[in-house]
């Protein structure tokens, strides 16, 4: 079939990657001047900075890891320092526990606190499935208590969607927690997980933080090399119209001519040009959803202003550079995160250099605080001098850090990560019901899955929903 693919982050590149792979001809189009999306490696001063994600954790089904093998792209793991993670609370520093003897020792929650996160496993499990979604706050009070909620679980939904932990759902942003739960709890479930494991004879899979090396633009680019002509870049489409689908898609106004025979099924892609449209078999939305409601607002308004509900929390990264010498703390370790309520406003901060080396130049660090996000999002507004000032500050007050920094920058993004409020699953699929018959599919991080392992693995869903129409020629006799 004939396939076009709206959107060159790593979610659309990768779906079509799959989808020339299962025999289709591709096309990619994308707004941007390079390929990769939000995501992009550059280097200023000598410190190399990541514009987006900046690593993913090897051994996932699917993901980035087997992607770069896939394509050949060297993968370096992060340095054995990145192990040791930090939550500040009640005013310092605390290591996050990695085992009993820490936890027991750990001051991070109080005996109360951690009586509640040792009865865990003595409390009902819980299935969405059944009971129907929850927050990801609801889930670790429900589990763990409120104090591990506070501590150890919210600054988790900051760190990987800079979002709100009582907003969050449950199965759509944790579905592993999700499924240990429907398996009896965190602790019965991975029980169970392991004895399953056990008997299919599986070995348990090493997971590590890892990078291509070079940066994440590297694997984008590997990917986009791969398709190579496929992927126009500087192409911003303006519409996307589904004809001849009845009840789905059904004609829907716009200027353009079909750029086909101009009758029976296809979806339409008009890009710069107005007057043109191009005719494809099946259409991917792998861009923002507000980008893709604006898409099919004409065709199809109803699917639009679902899409349009998919929130983005802001985020501002400010990079900070410094003369080792100069930085009498310890920054050993991947890094810490805040928890709410506290002081610093950075919702979390990426010893860059500690775990990737190569990341500052020599006698160099380089850290990466993230600002904004659901908990604070006029923090991602301050201009740079107010953003650096704030990160000075909050280093300051967190390790101590007083020394004048000898690098600057920031990459911002007014639409940063995908929203995953209780329920979007159940949204998800709706519209999907909806989307399928028009034959478009919904691909990105806006519906399965924000990191980049899940992006990647959605891929082989997009293409198997893909391969799941019906050619015209069978079914329409298209001309
Ligand atoms: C600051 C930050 C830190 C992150 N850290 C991590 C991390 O450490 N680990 C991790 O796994 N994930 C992380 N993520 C998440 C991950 O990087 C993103 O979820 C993922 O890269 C998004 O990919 P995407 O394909 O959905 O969309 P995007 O990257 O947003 O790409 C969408 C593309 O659509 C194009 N487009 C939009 N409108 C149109 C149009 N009308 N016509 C043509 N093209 C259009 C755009 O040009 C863009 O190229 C982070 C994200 C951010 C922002």
């Amino acid at each position: 079939m004939k396939v076009a693919v709206v959107g060159a982050g790593i979610g659309g590149l990768t779906a079509a990657l799959r989808l020339q792979q299962d025999g289709h001809e591709v096309t990619v189009l994308d707004a941007g001047a390079r390929p990769g999306g939000v995501i992009g490696t550059s280097t200023a001063s000598g410190f190399r900075r990541e514009h987006a994600a900046n690593g993913f954790l090897t051994g996932a089904d699917d993901g980035a890891a087997a992607l770069c093998a896939e394509l050949g792209v060297d993968v370096v793991e992060a340095a054995p320092a990145a192990k040791s993670r930090w939550i500040y609370l009640r005013g310092k520093l605390h290591a996050l526990p990695s085992g009993p003897g820490s936890f027991a020792r750990s001051g991070l929650l109080s005996w109360r606190g951690k009586l509640g996160v040792l009865g865990e496993p003595f409390r009902r499990g819980r299935d969405v499935a059944v009971a129907g979604d929850e927050s990801l706050w609801d889930f670790a009070v429900r589990r763990l208590g409120t104090e591990a909620a506070h501590a150890l679980v919210a600054p988790m939904a900051t760190g990987v969607f800079a979002a709100d932990a009582r907003t969050l759902s449950l199965a759509a942003g944790f579905p592993k927690l999700a499924a240990l739960d429907a398996r009896g709890g965190l602790v019965r479930g991975m029980v169970a997980e392991a004895r399953a494991r056990k008997r299919r004879g599986e070995p348990r899979v090493k997971s590590v933080l890892a990078a291509p090396a070079g940066g994440m633009s590297a694997l984008v680019d590997a990917v986009a090399a791969r398709l190579g002509e496929r992927v126009r870049r500087g192409v911003t489409v303006r519409e996307v119209r589904p004809e001849g689908f009845g009840g789905g898609g059904g004609g829907g106004g716009g200027g353009a001519s079909s750029g086909g025979n101009g009758r029976g099924h296809g979806v339409i892609v008009v890009g710069d040009d107005p007057s043109r449209g191009e005719r494809y078999d099946a259409v991917v939305l792998a861009v923002p959803g507000a980008a893709a409601a604006t898409l099919v607002a004409g065709a199809m308004p109803a699917l639009a202003r679902g899409l349009d509900e998919v929130h983005y929390a802001p985020v501002a990264l400010a990079f900070l550079g410094f003369r080792k010498r100069d930085v009498r703390a310890d920054l050993g370790g991947f890094g810490f995160l805040v928890a709410a309520g506290e002081a610093p406003r950075v919702l979390g901060c990426v010893f860059e250099s500690t775990v990737w080396p190569d990341r500052a130049p020599a006698d160099h660090v380089l850290v990466r605080m993230i600002y904004g996000g659901a908990r604070d999002p006029g923090a991602a507004e301050l201009d740079d001098p107010a953003l650096f000032a704030q990160a000075g500050a909050d280093l300051a007050q967190v390790l101590g850090v007083r020394a004048e920094p000898v690098h600057t920058s920031s990459v911002r993004w007014a639409h940063g990560i995908a929203q995953y409020p209780v329920g979007h699953a159940d949204r998800v699929a709706a519209w999907e019901r909806v989307a399928h018959p028009a034959r478009l599919v919904l691909a990105g991080s806006a519906y399965h899955g924000v990191a980049v392992n899940d992006c990647i693995a959605d891929a082989r869903r997009v293409a198997r929903v893909v391969g799941s129409f019906m050619p015209f020629t069978l079914s329409e006799g298209r001309a």
